[in-house]
């Protein structure tokens, strides 16, 4: 598997600091002279062949910076580049192809590090043979550098050497990958990413628990667990400003001169939009893998996309921004994260467990409004919980009795823990079970505050309604999105 190691560094002295500043400054130069030339050579808006950017002359440029960064680090630097190129060009390539949606965003060549006004960005690459780390109480890098850098800064020995702050998440590695090194200018810090290459999962399962989740727009992740748990991740604020974002991206194009299809500002829009949304799925598969582990979970179902293509998407938007979540990438992330903490994963296409009613199986006579599924049963509850909970009695490896008495065990192994987080029932039958055990189970809501998925307060059912069991329904529809996001 692979994986990366991201960890700050420091310098050990004054004198290695300049060293490291030059170097990644030095970096950065010979990746902006390179990207230039190539950049120069392409100039088509039309195809995208753009066999031109290899003619640029770049070993020459190579050359002229091997004494400073070391002929390994100037090697690596020019790859990096034609790396960052090649998959540009794939990336254009698939966005053209209108059969293929898995590109939504228009891909732009590679960009220089800094510009003009703010200076250089100091950011390098290492090759994997030219630095080394040791991990311990005291974890050091040491790394590669040219002789002209070493003589400015009287650093007489070979290879610069950083302390590493903090421990890496994969200590044990098979290989490793190119370096990258950065300056972090918002909290002034080095910082530097490893790749690697491992062998075993870091976590073996607790339990043998399973969870199934619902994955949509509204709502990020709907999920249920065979503990009992429920947790629902809300997508709408997000996906409004996701919205915003596309149209004001819409607005500027459709202000563009004739026969251009892009701009600056557009360009910046499409990465802010982009950035958003990887950061917030990105610490939704943490958190929730994070939670399922300590449920015990050892297999997760993933369905999903029930509420995405229907509601919001299905008029006047092209066929690529149906993709706007961008679920396939994020359903990876998923994978791999589960991955880390030895989760397996299986994907279903579960579009109408969202439509099934738990409580008498109908299918055909369910409505689903907003986040509210209703039923003339009487069911009432929320839709993409529903949903989950659904799709995890459906694909329990257990028959269900076996599940009932596994899920009891695993309270009962569960109560012994000081607190426990409540899940709301979303069935009659879970409701039945739980309010035999006089358990009161509330879902965890969990909204995203532009760094954290952070935990709305359960709200805790009024005494009398729970002896009313016709009220356990209507109330279990505690996350419709009026009540939540105003
Ligand atoms: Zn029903």
């Amino acid at each position: 598997m692979k994986r990366t190691n991201t960890f700050a560094v420091r310098p050990l002295t004054d004198d290695d600091e300049q060293v490291l500043r030059d170097l990644l400054d030095a970096s950065a130069a010979l990746w902006n002279e390179i990207n230039y030339q190539r950049l120069m050579r392409y100039n088509d808006e039309d195809g995208f062949e753009g066999e031109d950017v290899w003619d640029a002359d770049t070993g020459a440029l190579e050359g002229k910076y091997k004494d400073v960064l070391g002929a390994s680090t100037a090697q690596t630097v020019r790859r990096a580049n034609t790396e960052a190129w090649r998959s540009f060009f794939r990336l254009k390539k698939k966005f053209h192809d209108e059969s293929n949606t898995s590109v939504t965003d228009h891909p732009e060549p590679p960009g220089f590090r800094g510009n003009e006004d703010d200076g250089r960005i100091l950011k390098g690459v290492v090759r994997k043979d030219a630095y080394s780390v040791e991990w311990g109480d005291r974890s050091r890098l040491e790394m590669v550098v040219g002789k002209e850098l070493r003589d400015r800064h009287n650093s007489p020995k070979s290879r610069l050497r950083l302390e590493i702050v903090g421990d890496p998440n994969w200590p044990n590695y098979e290989d490793q990958g190119r370096l990258e090194l950065w300056y972090d200018e918002s909290d002034s810090t080095f910082r530097a990413s490893q790749p690697v290459t491992v062998t075993d999962a870091r976590h073996t399962p607790l339990a043998d628990e399973t969870a199934a989740l619902d994955i949509g727009a509204n709502n990020l992740v709907a999920c249920t667990t065979t503990t009992g748990e429920q947790y629902l991740y809300e997508g709408r604020q997000l996906f409004q400003r996701f919205r915003e974002t596309t149209r004001e991206i819409a607005r500027l194009q459709s202000k563009l001169r004739e026969g251009r299809y892009s701009s600056k500002r557009i360009r910046r829009l499409y990465r802010k939009r982009t950035r958003r949304r990887d950061h917030a799925q990105e610490a939704l598969c943490r958190d929730l893998i994070e939670r399922l582990y300590a449920e015990g979970v050892d297999t997760l179902y993933i369905g999903g996309l029930t509420d995405v293509l229907e509601t919001h998407w299905s008029v006047k938007t092209n066929a690529k921004t149906h993709n706007f979540w961008a679920f396939k990438q994020f359903t990876e992330r998923l994978v791999c994260t589960a991955e880390e903490y030895g989760i397996s994963v299986e994907v279903r296409s579960e579009a109408w467990t969202s439509q099934e009613c738990p409580q008498c199986g109908g299918i055909d006579r369910t409505t689903r409004h907003q986040d509210t599924l209703t039923c003339p049963c009487g069911f009432e509850g929320h839709a993409d919980l529903t949903a989950s909970d659904t799709f995890l009695r459906r694909h329990q490896n257990s028959p269900s009795s076996d599940w009932r008495t596994r899920r009891k065990a695993s309270r009962q192994r569960h109560t012994e823990k000081a607190v426990r987080p409540m899940a709301r029932p979303v069935s009659s039958e879970i409701a039945d079970f739980r309010d035999a055990e006089n358990a009161q189970r509330f879902p965890a809501r969990f909204e995203w505050d532009d760094h954290n998925w952070s935990e709305l307060p359960r709200s805790h059912r009024p005494k009398e309604q729970r002896t009313d069991p016709s009220t356990v329904h209507r109330d279990g529809n505690v996350a419709s999105g009026k009540s939540l996001t105003g």
